[in-house]
């Protein structure tokens, strides 16, 4: 397995898993009053889900990580998101788990019951009816292959999580799930090879022995493969977890991903820890692919599933908004961008936000995150709408500006080249092994020692002070009232976390 870092942090950003068809899609958007897509726009504008559940309004108290549940919640929560991302400009809808998570049946039919059948169809009408495509997030050799490997001695090796690809048998696997799938037909593909690890068997180390090269043959073949099938679908490569971390694509990796350019649609160098192809030569980059190019937006926060929606309140459009700018300049144009709770205040934020800004790069980001707050809590006056812009960017600069390290314990401030984190995981129980980290581990140490806690303390109470001046300003007063209890929850663990702490010291 490629672990550079934790293995906590690298399973769980699994959810790392990413499209727009080679036909053309449609720019305008029935539920906008204007239109949306400036001159300078990302051309795949991809919300990722990343797993069904990821998006859900409510919390899923027990159960294990990713749930696959496909109920009411779900299905509603689903077409809500979809609401807000077509209002938002976002073409595409990326998710994982329509069908199955760990691991497919080996039947691979029962894997989907008359109910989620009903679900998945709804799912994409609704999608197809607001103007958005919808991918499917397949797993390439790993992810979904569990209950497979277990049953079938001819395509095991070392890892538990991912068939052995020198085995022929384990391509006819990967086949006939494809198979299953394309019944459906989706919009597009996302291809993940990587994120649970590769095969490290002889034979496979012995003709692959550069990870990326392993992953890239694995992902050209089933690119090749869905193409021959279903020649007009949209099919995007992510390269989580193909290079190290630190050094990022080499020079060979880079030629290798030069061809697989001319069998997918986007190559995606999410960014979980940092980029591989660095900032400073992806331009060059971008110009000897065939095909498009994104990140994540540079940075997201992985939703917990287990704890109340409002208990965290992370907005970040300055961090993605100068991303995204950046990206647009140097030729790239698909960004996968995480998707969250709506009914999350700072989600729902970042989700609109994602979305508006894909759509026009060239616009400030001031400007844009002001257009969304706008719509969504309608202030009866500027100055209220300039509040709740300035109540945004203190909550935003209050956490990140305080951050020590990143999720991964990388200490950003000794590190001034870090470019600091990708995913951010919060902690409430996103921990694989039965949920232990039931904390959130955003607030404590490496990520805030007692001097940052302090000092986003501080910020998040300068917010609720805002809020509670404004609140009477804005029309949609359930939503002001929700934003005014996601900071209030944020800001008790903050101090709760504090107290414990200086307690701890005492003798
Ligand atoms: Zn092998």
């Amino acid at each position: 397995m490629n672990i550079n870092r934790r293995d906590f942090v690298k399973t769980a950003s699994a959810a790392g898993l990413g499209l727009l068809a080679r036909n053309a899609l449609s720019e305008t958007n029935p539920a906008s009053k204007t239109p949306l897509i400036g001159k300078q726009a990302i051309t795949d504008r991809m919300a990722f889900g990343a797993w069904i559940n990821d998006v859900r309004t409510e919390p899923l108290p027990f159960g294990s990580w990713p749930p696959v549940i496909l109920d009411d919640i779900a299905e509603q929560s689903i077409i809500r998101t979809m609401d807000l991302q077509a209002k938002s400009g976002y073409n595409m809808f990326d998710m994982f788990g329509l069908f199955a998570a760990w691991g497919w049946p080996v039947d691979i039919v029962s894997a989907v019951d008359k109910d989620r059948d009903a679900r998945v169809r709804r799912i994409m009408r609704a999608a197809h009816d607001r103007g958005i495509k919808v991918v499917y997030g397949l797993g390439v050799y790993s992810w979904g292959f569990d209950k497979i490997i277990e049953a079938d001695p001819a395509v095991k090796g070392p890892n538990p999580h991912a068939m052995c690809a020198s085995k022929e048998e384990s391509w006819q696997w990967q086949k006939k799930i494809i198979d299953f799938i394309l019944r459906y037909d989706f919009d597009g593909y996302h291809l993940e090879a990587s994120d649970l690890g590769r095969c490290t068997c002889d034979a496979c180390m012995k003709k692959w022995p550069v990870q990326a090269t392993y992953y890239n043959g694995i992902t050209a073949r089933c690119a090749d493969y869905i193409r021959k099938q279903a020649p007009d679908k949209y099919i995007a490569a992510i390269t989580i977890s193909w290079a190290d971390w630190n050094t990022g694509f080499t020079e060979e990796d880079k030629t290798n991903l030069v061809e697989l350019s001319s069998k997918v649609d986007s190559i995606l160098d999410q960014g979980h820890h940092g980029q591989y192809i660095k900032q400073a030569e992806r331009k060059a980059f971008i110009e000897r692919l065939h095909c498009k190019f994104g990140t994540s937006g540079g940075f997201w926060v992985y939703p917990p599933f287990r704890c109340h929606r409002q208990r965290w309140f992370l907005p970040y459009t300055q961090k993605t908004g100068a991303h995204i700018k950046q990206l647009y300049a140097d030729g790239g144009r698909t960004t996968l961008y995480y998707q969250g709770p709506i009914t999350n205040p700072g989600v729902e934020v970042n989700i609109a936000f994602g979305g508006k800004i894909m759509s026009d790069t060239s616009r400030r980001v001031e400007d844009v995150l002001a257009e969304v707050l706008e719509e969504l809590y309608q202030p009866k006056s500027p100055a209220a709408l300039a509040k709740l812009v300035e109540t945004f960017q203190l909550a935003e600069n209050g956490y990140f500006s305080n951050m020590d390290y990143d999720a991964d314990g990388v200490h950003l401030k000794a590190l001034p080249a870090y470019p600091g984190p990708g995913e951010l995981h919060i902690g409430f129980g996103i921990g694989l092994a039965g949920g232990t980290s039931a904390v959130p581990v955003y607030l404590l140490e490496p990520n805030l020692i007692d001097k940052g806690r302090a000092a986003y303390a501080k910020a998040l109470e300068a917010c609720l002070k805002n809020v509670c001046d404004i609140e009477d300003q804005f029309t949609a007063t359930q939503r002001i009232q929700r934003l005014k209890g996601s900071i209030y929850t944020a800001l008790d663990d903050v101090i709760t976390i504090a107290y414990a702490r200086e307690t701890a010291k005492k003798p």
